[in-house]
């Protein structure tokens, strides 16, 4: 028996054999071609084929996810005429070459150029190029661009993969996922999370463990390769018991989320689309704690129009009924990027122009967000926060806009509620204000993922740092207490809505601290309930 450890992304237990996934990076066999326009019509058709598959694919896909099925759209527009196609063709009509061998040369002399930018913006073009250069060049050498992982569900082992191949690959193929790259905050992680397929990453791969048995461990991050007799009993019975457990769970929809001494806590979903109101109800959340709007600004050509953004948000509200809605403003910039917000390059994005700064920056943007939340707060029970807050004159300045946004929609008799605002606490400046900030609105919401990141002076995604990235630091704990107390004597409820929120190894503590309310991934709301229910504040 073998064992190799690496890091844990989504829990569960997966008994099975391995497949090994290769992205077919075919060795393109270079020709010189006497007929080149009979290669351009071939890239033509080859174009045309692909983009119908990768439209076909989203909508397959959207109804499951349809922000993240957009990918497949992005990808299909790169096949547009453009830059890409002008570069493959060049190629074709000056070195007289077959269109395979062109699209191939094209993609790597892209991949070579940007291989070592960190940009994450442009290190998800690199890859769509990739993709979609994979795929042509797997119709041009006429075979079939399917994936296809036989008839009985495998434990799927690659060096990287992408969120769209896992997509394609389907939830019931997959019993576990493992992958030597990518990180806990990489999106092929929160895809495995979102589908509920448990997974790992940063394992050193052998191409020899292809079709050998094996076990993922998605709570510790273990792979044991060819488990003995003994562990595979252990970890058949450890499986049922995952699988009771879970249904276990599921008894917990229904129930109140109150400490065992009856303290009332509110357990609250984040939600990143209108895809996940399903789950967020599923679940039985009290309401949504944090609603990243920005997905209504990402993967598209334009800004969103004002009456596009008050449908999604007067839907999120109806849905949801009397549950509260926290709908955070567009937190854009850094690694949350689209080529019409012309964004221009900083050497340090994670520090640049993003969140709020952003916002204030491009007044008609943000006002028409405001003018949608308000216009939708007449449907249901919106609040709204702001991101990356680090001082008081920031929330003067919102004020104002809200003022106008305010006698705009008066005039024009168009009903709207006076909601409740509040503040992401995720920069230490905001932490150090905190008391004078829970003075301005009615709830403080702790952003840990940026806390973290910005108090350890740490790049949250930077996969270098994993094992140094320790976000239950002290400095991070402090700072809570810091933030629950300041906003308490305000009469400010404090909620935490990063991903600690979720981490039951602190839910007692958050609780000690007098944290009010959590919010957490749908997936993760029977979890931290259980917590809360487990724990005694009392003794
Ligand atoms: C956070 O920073 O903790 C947070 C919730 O915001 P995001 O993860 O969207 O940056
Ligand atoms: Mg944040």
């Amino acid at each position: 028996m073998e064992i190799y450890k690496g890091t844990a992304t989504f829990p569960g237990i997966a008994i099975g054999r391995i497949l090994i996934y290769q992205r077919n990076e075919y060795q393109i066999r270079q020709y010189l071609t006497s007929d080149v326009k009979k290669e351009l019509e071939d890239f033509h058709t080859a174009r045309q084929q692909v983009q119908k598959l990768l439209r076909q694919l989203y909508e397959q896909n959207s109804s499951i996810q349809e922000s993240r099925a957009r990918v497949f759209l992005e990808q299909a527009k790169l096949l547009d005429p453009g830059s890409f196609q002008r570069a493959v063709e060049g190629i074709i009509s000056s070195e007289k070459v077959n269109a395979a061998y062109a699209v191939m040369t094209t993609r790597d002399e892209l991949v070579n150029t940007f291989r070592n930018l960190e940009e994450p913006a442009i290190r998800e073009r690199i890859d769509h190029i990739r993709e979609i250069s994979n795929r042509l060049i797997e119709v041009l050498g006429g075979i079939s661009p399917k994936i296809d992982l036989g008839e009985e569900p495998v434990i799927l082992v690659s060096e990287s993969l992408a969120p769209t191949e896992m997509m394609e690959m389907g939830k019931e193929k997959l019993l576990a996922v493992v992958t030597h790259q990518g990180s806990i905050v990489s999106h092929t992680s929160i895809m495995a999370k979102t589908m509920g397929i448990p997974s790992m990453v940063d394992v050193e791969i052998s191409q020899d463990w292809d079709g050998e048995e094996a076990i993922l461990d998605g709570y510790t991050g273990t792979l044991y390769l060819h488990p003995d007799s003994e562990l595979r009993k252990e970890y058949a019975i450890r499986q049922k018991a995952d699988m009771k457990e879970q249904e276990e769970l599921l008894k917990l929809k229904d129930q109140n989320d109150c400490t065992a001494d009856g303290r009332k806590v509110g357990l609250y979903a984040n939600t990143g689309s209108l895809d996940d109101l399903n789950s967020v109800l599923f679940y039985g959340a009290a309401g949504i704690g944090l609603l990243r709007s920005e997905f209504q600004y990402l993967g598209r050509e334009n800004y969103p129009r004002e009456n596009e953004l008050f449908l999604a948000y007067k839907k999120i509200g109806e849905t949801m009924g009397d549950r509260p809605v926290v709908i955070r403003t567009a937190d854009l910039g850094a690694d949350k990027q689209a080529d019409y917000l012309d964004i221009p390059d900083e050497v340090n994005p994670i520090m640049g122009n993003r969140g709020i700064r952003l916002c204030l920056d491009r007044r008609r943007m943000f006002k028409a967000q405001l003018r949608a939340i308000y216009r939708a707060s007449a449907y249901g029970n919106l609040s709204m926060m702001y991101p990356m807050i680090t001082s008081e004159e920031e929330i003067d300045e919102i004020e104002q806009i809200i003022r106008e946004v305010k006698e705009g929609l008066t005039e024009k008799n168009i009903p709207f509620k006076n909601i409740r605002t509040g503040i992401m606490i995720e920069t230490p400046a905001a932490v150090m204000i905190s008391r004078e900030l829970a003075k301005r609105v009615d709830f403080l919401s702790i952003g840990t993922n940026d806390l973290t990141q910005y108090t350890l002076a740490m790049d949250r995604q930077n996969p270098l740092l994993r094992n140094k990235y320790n976000d239950h630091h002290p400095a991070i704990l402090r700072m809570v207490q810091m933030v629950v107390e300041a906003g308490h004597r305000e009469n400010c409820r404090v909620c935490i809505c990063g991903e600690l929120a979720a981490d039951t190894a602190l839910t007692e503590t958050f609780l000690r601290m007098g944290v009010d309310a959590l919010s957490v991934v749908p997936a993760c709301i029977l979890p931290v309930r259980k917590a809360i229910r487990e724990t005694d504040l009392s003794k």
